[in-house]
């Protein structure tokens, strides 16, 4: 038997191999024709929606980070990649672009979802926090913040007041 060798590389494949590519080549050739790819990219989003497909390849990526964590290797390469990462951030502007397009609304998402629970028309008066007289949020502050104004209790009732807001409410039934 004459050892075969990859079409795209140097690497001795077997001799049963269809292809003629190595797995590695195989992959990447595959990546890159588009229909196989939407495909692939289909059946995984699928296979994510199972519970049990998610605990699997949950447990099998912290058994793998636990294996190789402490290994310096592992770390240097990790450094490395990086580095890598940061540098073709730092020479595309179109990556940047897209990162700033990206945080748009993000302040907005974090206030959605930690106020699921109230109603959307009801969200601007529950986003008041309670801060120092200089604005700064302190959960034990003596005054509020609305917005960027910072108001003292006085004020805080006065506006709520102003916009028909009623102290005794509770008092009266039905
Ligand atoms: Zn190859």
């Amino acid at each position: 038997m004459t050892a075969r060798v990859c079409s795209d590389c140097p690497a001795t494949i077997s001799v049963q191999s269809k292809g003629g590519r190595c797995r590695a080549c195989a992959n990447r050739a595959a990546r890159n024709d588009p229909a196989r790819e939407a495909r692939r990219l289909a059946a995984l989003r699928l296979a994510h929606q199972r519970p049990e497909y998610r605990a699997k390849k949950s447990a099998e990526n912290k058994a793998r980070h636990q294996a190789r964590k402490d290994d310096p290797a592992w770390q240097e390469y990790l450094r490395e990649q990086g580095r890598r990462v940061q540098a073709a951030y730092r020479a595309s502007p179109e990556a940047q672009e897209r990162r700033k397009a990206a945080s748009v609304g993000v302040g907005q998402k974090l206030r959605a979802q930690r106020l699921a629970w109230c109603p959307a028309e009801l969200r601007d008066e529950y986003a008041v926090l309670r801060c120092d007289p200089d604005g700064r949020l302190n959960p034990r502050g003596r005054y509020w913040r609305r917005g960027s104004a910072t108001m003292d209790s006085v004020a805080i009732v006065k506006r709520a007041a102003d916009r028909g807001w009623q102290p005794d409410s509770w008092r009266r039934v039905g």
